[in-house]
């Protein structure tokens, strides 16, 4: 059976009004960013990459610890991760790809045709790309190193990409079977347990009807043992047991 770990890797205050769709108040939110590691199989399974500490300089993030330097510290050498499952696209899920350096990495198709297309570029969207980490999937690609994939995707018995869209144009969620029952790994596709809890959209969004959609997908996948791991909320450590700092078992 597998475990799901989530690992804390920094975090950034931001208020409601800036986050959450047509909100108005400015009450002041904390993001923490992860990544999730699936261990128990023949492998283990990353999903998500992080980034570097550029974009940490860059964008006021707190806390930073390399991604890799988490794993590590989770009990698995960084060039030891065969693959990696590439939610989306954004610079806090993709960026620090190369702290990983034998990993193969699944993205959705339309993840990776929206962010080598016409509209990544517009400032709506190009704030969540770190552009020189965009610039690398096709050098990757070309190395065999992307697979990329369209819609819902087995990894391994158990192990299970959907792609659900709405936030950006391929997200994927990860569900994973465990003993304490189907762990859903939300990434973005719920920051916030107020997003799937509440169905309140985020307002960085390429598809609003996908983004609810999703909220749906959600709950069905996860079923009644609702193990479900928002993407960036501090609350994940509550809901779940951490094992040490920064470090949360899922189940
Ligand atoms: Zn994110």
């Amino acid at each position: 059976m597998y475990e799901v770990y989530a690992l804390k890797y920094g975090e950034r205050d931001t208020t409601a009004c800036q986050f959450f769709y047509r909100e108005a108040s400015h009450e002041s939110i904390t993001l923490h960013y992860y990544v999730w590691l699936i261990l128990g199989g023949p492998h283990p399974i990353l999903v998500d990459t992080g980034f570097l500490d550029d974009d940490a300089r860059e964008r006021g993030i707190r806390s930073y610890v390399s991604p890799a330097a988490m794993v590590e510290r989770a009990g698995v050498k960084p060039g030891d991760v065969p693959v990696a499952l590439i939610t989306h696209l954004h610079y806090d899920h993709w960026a620090g790809h190369s702290l990983f350096p034998g990993a193969e990495y699944w993205i959705q198709r339309d993840e990776v045709a929206f962010w080598t297309g016409p509209y990544g570029h517009y400032p709506a969207f190009r704030q969540s790309a770190n552009v020189g980490a965009l610039a690398r999937l096709v050098t990757l690609n070309y190395a065999s190193r992307v697979r990329i994939i369209d819609g819902d995707r087995q990894v391994l018995p158990g192990i299970g990409v959907h792609r659900v869209g709405g936030h950006t144009a391929g997200l994927q969620i990860v569900t994973v079977q465990t003993r304490r029952g189907t762990v859903v790994l939300t990434s973005d596709a719920s920051h916030f347990y107020r997003n799937v809890e509440t169905r309140q959209p985020v307002q960085i969004i390429t598809s609003l009807p996908e983004m609810l959609a999703a909220f749906e997908t959600i709950h069905a996948l996860a079923g009644a043992e609702r193990l479900i791991v928002a993407g960036h909320d501090p609350l994940v450590a509550d809901r779940f047991k951490p094992v040490e700092p920064g470090i949360i078992n899922i189940a």
